[in-house]
């Protein structure tokens, strides 16, 4: 745990079950972009959201793919800029309000994302358009942070950007919302935000205020994540689930993510898991090696969640994740032998990895990755 701390949270959260349908008050000016993805839009809860925003003219762009695409971003910046919107709402999973993030901010800053990112060289100014994000998962809790994160499909990676200006405005957190995910959403989506909150308490620049409310929020989530698997419409498992959630979000915005994340991208550009699953797929063996260099601490973690020790910590971990029908090997998405030096390169390459709990080497990631092969 870093000595000296900061804890920065610009973020207006709005927590409410039922609240997404009733935002009038909370938007400002008349012209509102809804970027949402295909499924929030067919199911009429776009709509319904945008319906409640109290005759104001709102517009709608629902392109958005999972780990979404620089192309997408400029297409829907494009539309942004045509209606000048004074407010861009990002309803839906990580993906759409990653990509809300910086549509509002291209609406004042000029040209294609590919400038800012990506080896761009200019530099986002401060936005105009209100940001509102409402996350629809449980999840990813960028509705929290400072973070986006896009697929260069020019170089064939996924990375993550951070900017002063992808604060929200205000997160609007209504757990109604996320009633409809199926049960691989619910388990790979809570699992990310597992991660999240176990990143940031055994992160080097972990710090009093992140580690508590990541405490907690692992938590709510073993307490409440097979409950939500398993039985979609509890609304009191849905709550606790958004509830840690934001929570985690909260956490890591303070401190980042660590090797998990990190191995991450990889895993989703090139062998297709959804985030959440390529994340959780290494938090066991994470788990297992992170008494290296945090054993008390992890100790402490473990005793508050109610296991003996680390490792039984890392086994329930296991049992819950293949209870939700989760992949927890990496043959199973397809991984052999031969990729591990090459997945080992690629997530070392990420400056987050050596946040983590253990010594990240070329010998050390790769070893990780062969123990779950
Ligand atoms: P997502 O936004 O990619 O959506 C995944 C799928 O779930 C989509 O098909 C979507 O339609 C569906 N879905 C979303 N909500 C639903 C609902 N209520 N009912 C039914 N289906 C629903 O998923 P995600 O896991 O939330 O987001 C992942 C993205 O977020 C990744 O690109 C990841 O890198 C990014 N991320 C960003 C941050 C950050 O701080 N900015 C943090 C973690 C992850």
């Amino acid at each position: 745990m870093s000595e000296a701390f900061n804890f920065n949270m610009p973020v207006n959260i709005v927590f409410r079950p039922g609240a997404a349908f009733r935002a009038a008050e909370l938007a400002q000016g008349n012209r509102v972009l809804i970027i949402s993805d295909p499924f929030l839009y067919k199911s009429g809860v776009a709509m319904r959201v945008g319906e409640g925003l109290g005759g104001k003219d709102v517009s709608y762009f629902s392109g958005i793919e999972p780990n979404p695409s620089c192309e997408s971003v400029d297409e829907a910046a494009r539309i942004a800029r045509e209606i000048d919107a004074d407010c861009v709402m990002g309803l839906g999973g990580g993906s759409s309000m990653d990509v809300a993030k910086i549509v509002a901010c291209l609406i004042s800053s000029p040209g294609s994302i590919y400038d800012y990112y990506g080896g761009g060289n200019k530099r986002l100014v401060p936005r105009h358009a209100q940001l509102i994000c409402v996350p629809t998962t449980a999840g990813t809790g960028s509705e929290v942070t400072n973070v986006g994160v896009f697929t260069n499909k020019r170089t064939g990676k996924k990375v993550p950007m951070l900017s002063p200006y992808f604060w929200p405005d205000i997160a609007l957190v209504d757990s109604t919302l996320t009633q409809t995910m199926p049960g691989p959403v619910t388990s790979s989506t809570g699992m990310d935000a597992f991660c999240h909150a176990i990143e940031a308490y055994w992160n080097k620049e972990s710090q009093p205020i992140s580690d508590m409310v990541a405490m907690r929020a692992m938590h709510l989530i073993l307490t409440n994540i097979k409950t939500a698997f398993e039985h979609p419409s509890d609304a009191e498992a849905r709550r606790s689930m958004s509830e840690a959630s934001v929570l985690a979000g909260v956490a890591f915005s303070q401190t980042r993510t660590t090797g998990i994340h990190a191995i991450s991208f990889p895993l989703t550009v090139e062998f297709g898991l959804s985030h959440g699953e390529a994340c959780a797929i290494t938090l066991p063996s994470f788990i297992r090696i992170s008494g290296e260099k945090q054993a008390e601490k992890m100790q402490r973690l473990a005793a508050y969640l109610g296991y003996k020790d680390i490792d039984e910590l890392a086994d329930a971990v296991e049992t819950l994740m293949r209870e939700m029908g989760m992949r927890v090997r990496l043959h199973e998405a397809g991984v052999a032998e031969n990729d591990i030096a090459h997945l080992a390169a690629v997530g070392l390459e990420a400056a987050i990895i050596h946040l983590s709990p253990a010594e990240m080497t070329e010998q050390s990631v790769e070893d990780l990755l062969r123990s779950i092969l």
